[in-house]
């Protein structure tokens, strides 16, 4: 059993569908296949816009809806002779207006609750399941369409639910029987009283692996719009290479970091049964890719990757009054635990005069609203001062097992940037010291990533960061 995940980057249109469906047509015929797609390109995007406008009470999101009918109905129309297009058509048409009930009530309460946005989203990947699984059908392939909400069975933390494993597994397994390629719906699932959740963006990666591992598959292959993992993103780095092979830990630590090519929960439940990924590319199938499994891998460069992640802030508590007083980061901690904020980094000098916690952008209200109750004594006697908050900021990251042991390595890296005249604002190394991370402002970022892929990835090669 092999499990092949399509990305939306491979159900762009009906030419990349025709494409993708000719290597799931291939590979079934020489092995038993379950098949996991994503939405349609940018359609989770759309539905998610569509749901925000209604929420204003503004009916212009029926925009939004028709631009993705419209995205459907066109593959349709050049996938599928006259005579096919009835039963595809009759089935997508019942999820428009089911999806517009949905959008009309929102726009009615001037509401959208996680919980309804999940709803809305899980219309992407159930309308491109239909389209593929009819299409496999006219192609003499036999393909049974299977909604995910069925098998994945989660907890209500709506737009990024924990998965229980024990339950999900056991229903998934009855899937390894069928006679039929199942087309599976990726990033969905549902709770135990059937209530739809997701396992948050780019989460159909996460998908294939749950099956793969649920079905105890050889492998589980992600294919995507590039050759593989590559040393940068390629959006950034022009000299970016492909990574022929990455441990579980390295994949986990550069998807982490924002290496989107693939969500970090991938690797859990593929670790777990020793599965390996693969990570290919839908137009380009003869290249073997990236193989990740469970081994340690060595590269001839000091580092393994970079990575980086956007829409960054950063707040700096600072205080003469926090010297030497225990507590103030157990209390910084569980207030903004309290307001479920994802500190993505931390650092804090020895001398305790100032504390730097680093989070998404989006989450700077919560953290500053939470703090200032928090610690309203202490900025009231002056013992905190006020905290400084700074955005536009992003993370970097560089990866690699190498790096453990290795000394000069942060040395060789903000030397690099330092020259380059890029200031740093914060830094930590975990202390598995397969990564160093750092913040540094939004406009250096791709200066950045093209200096230190040069300083570490080039053999001194003079490589120039892409043009756009
Ligand atoms: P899909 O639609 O197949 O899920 P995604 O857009 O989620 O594809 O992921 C693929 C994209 O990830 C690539 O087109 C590339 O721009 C981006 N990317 C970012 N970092 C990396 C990296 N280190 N290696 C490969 N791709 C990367
Ligand atoms: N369609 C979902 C998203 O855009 C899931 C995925 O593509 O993996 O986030
Ligand atoms: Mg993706």
């Amino acid at each position: 059993m092999r499990v092949e995940k399509f990305g939306g980057s491979s159900l762009a249109d009906s030419e990349r569908i025709k494409n993708i469906s000719s290597i799931i047509l291939n590979s079934s015929k020489k092995e038993k296949i379950a098949v996991i797609l994503s939405a349609m390109k940018g359609v989770t995007d759309s539905l998610i816009r569509a749901a925000q406008i209604a929420e204003e009470g503004n009916s212009e999101y029926t925009e939004d809806i028709e631009n993705i009918r419209e995205k459907h109905l066109k593959a349709v129309r050049s996938l599928f002779a006259p005579k096919n297009q009835t039963t595809v058509i009759t089935h997508l048409q019942l999820m428009f207006n089911e999806l517009e009930d949905i959008l009309h009530g929102v726009e009615l309460v001037r509401e959208c609750s996680k919980r309804t946005m999940d709803l809305v989203m899980s219309f992407g990947e159930r309308m491109s399941c239909t389209l593929v699984t009819e299409y496999l059908n006219t192609r003499g392939c036999s393909a049974k369409f299977i909604d995910a909400r069925n098998y994945i069975k989660t907890d209500n933390r709506y737009g990024s639910a924990v998965v229980d494993f024990a339950k999900s597994y056991a229903l998934i397994k009855n899937i390894g029987s069928l006679k039929a390629v199942p087309i599976i719906t990726g990033f969905i699932a549902s709770t135990e009283n059937g209530i739809t959740t997701t396992l948050g963006r780019n989460g159909s990666d996460y998908t294939a692996s749950i099956f793969g591992a649920a079905l105890e598959a050889e492998c589980i292959e992600i294919w995507t719009d590039v050759d593989g993992v590559m040393s940068a993103d390629p959006r950034f780095v022009r000299n970016a290479f492909v990574i022929p092979e990455l441990s579980y830990q390295e994949a986990m630590e550069l998807s982490y970091f924002g290496a989107e090519v693939l969500h970090p929960y991938t690797m859990i439940p593929a670790i777990e049964k020793g599965i390996p990924i693969r990570i290919k590319n839908s137009l380009n199938p003869s290249n073997p890719g990236t193989l990740i499994l469970n081994k340690l891998i060595s590269h001839p460069y000091p580092i393994t990757g970079i990575a980086s992640i956007d829409s960054i802030a950063l707040l700096n508590i600072e205080g003469g009054g926090m010297i030497g007083i225990p507590g103030i980061a157990a209390r910084i901690f569980h207030a903004l635990a309290k307001e479920a904020v994802n500190i993505m980094m931390i650092s804090q000098a020895s001398s305790e005069h100032s504390i730097c916690l680093v989070f998404h952008e989006t989450e700077s209200k919560a953290v500053v609203n939470s703090l200032h109750r928090e610690l309203a004594l202490e900025l009231e006697t002056k013992r905190v001062e006020n905290f400084e908050l700074k955005k536009d900021l992003v993370m970097i990251a560089i990866i690699g097992e190498n790096m453990r042991g290795t000394p000069g390595i942060s040395g060789k890296l903000f030397s690099a940037l330092g020259r380059e005249e890029i200031n740093v604002f914060a830094i930590a190394q975990g202390s598995s010291e397969r990564n160093i991370s750092f913040i540094i402002s939004k406009k250096d970022e791709k200066h950045a990533l093209g200096t230190i892929h040069r300083a570490f990835l080039e053999n001194g090669t003079d490589s120039e960061t892409t043009g756009n």
